[in-house]
């Protein structure tokens, strides 16, 4: 077993932990690389508004570019969460005023981000997980698609956050990738139950399941196309949800000495999948 394992999904805030500590703790526990994906105005101490979203992603990407010159081993990827879309539909009286300014202005830093090479990749994009407005639906798909549509432009990683109904999810995400012509496997359905994560797998997406022991083992022996994150919030009020990207690597070998996973299938999830998911070198 190589010594490391990379988190294919974790958030710092400005409020908890921070992104140069938990970098250096997961470093510490032989982690390689930590991808760092934008979090609502809240975790940053702002207010739930378009200025909110438009100041989360300047903090966003300006401490995590420092935190990847200075430390390495992190990449950062810009976006707008769907809960985040849903709150501004909902408490807006001007539901196309708040599309068009994310699609004309917040989309549009985010592509000079990208252009500039700035960004490593976009997330998280797609609906909530639990029941919202029809307008909040049409609005977050929207963007889903045009987040899509950079992704392939720019050749980038992409994060989709869904409402994880299995069949259905899948089919939504395949169209919309069809349509705008983005490869499959630039695609990585995020924090998805491990009883799914075959039926994306095998359709040619990347998943990412939580790297919890209790999780892990349920993959019953998957490994095709399956990264392991921490989703960890760097919330002071939750600490420690979902799990401390640190965990990640012990949490995967407990299963392997429990004898429910081959080493193989782990190094696969923990290093060699998502090496190649985001190019970078094992
Ligand atoms: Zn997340």
């Amino acid at each position: 077993m190589a010594g490391w394992f990379i988190d294919s999904h974790a958030h710092a805030s400005t409020t908890g932990l921070g992104y140069r500590e938990i970098v250096k703790r997961f470093k510490a526990a032989g982690g390689r690389l930590i991808v760092f994906v934008q979090l609502p105005p809240s975790s940053y101490g702002y207010s739930t508004d378009l200025e909110g979203v438009r100041k989360s992603l300047d903090t966003h990407i300006g401490i995590c570019s420092e935190v990847r010159k200075e430390l390495g081993g992190v990449l950062c990827l810009v976006g707008v969460h769907p809960a985040t879309v849903d709150r501004l539909v909902r408490s807006s009286k001007n539901v196309d005023m708040v599309y068009r300014e994310l699609l004309t202005s917040y989309m549009r830093a985010l592509e000079d981000l990208l252009r500039k090479g700035l960004a490593d990749g976009l997330g998280e994009f797609g609906r909530p997980h639990y029941p919202s407005p029809p307008e909040s639906l049409v609005v977050n798909e929207l963007l889903l698609v045009e987040s899509m549509r950079l992704a392939k432009d720019y050749d980038v990683p992409i994060h989709i956050h869904s409402e994880n109904s299995g069949f259905i999810t899948l089919e939504s995400i395949k169209t919309f990738t069809n349509l705008v012509g983005l490869p499959k496997d630039r695609v990585l359905v995020h924090h998805v139950p491990p009883s799914q994560a075959p039926l994306y797998a095998e359709a040619g997406f990347h998943v990412s399941v939580v790297g919890k022991a209790e999780v892990v083992k349920e993959l019953r022996g998957l490994c095709r196309n399956v990264l392991v994150e921490s989703d960890y919030l760097d919330d002071p009020k939750r600490p420690g949800a979902v799990m401390y990207p640190w965990d990640i690597g012990p949490e995967v070998m407990r299963v392997v000495e429990a004898g429910i996973m081959e080493r193989e299938c782990a190094e696969k999830i923990l290093l060699e999948n998502p090496a190649s998911f985001y190019g970078v070198s094992k």
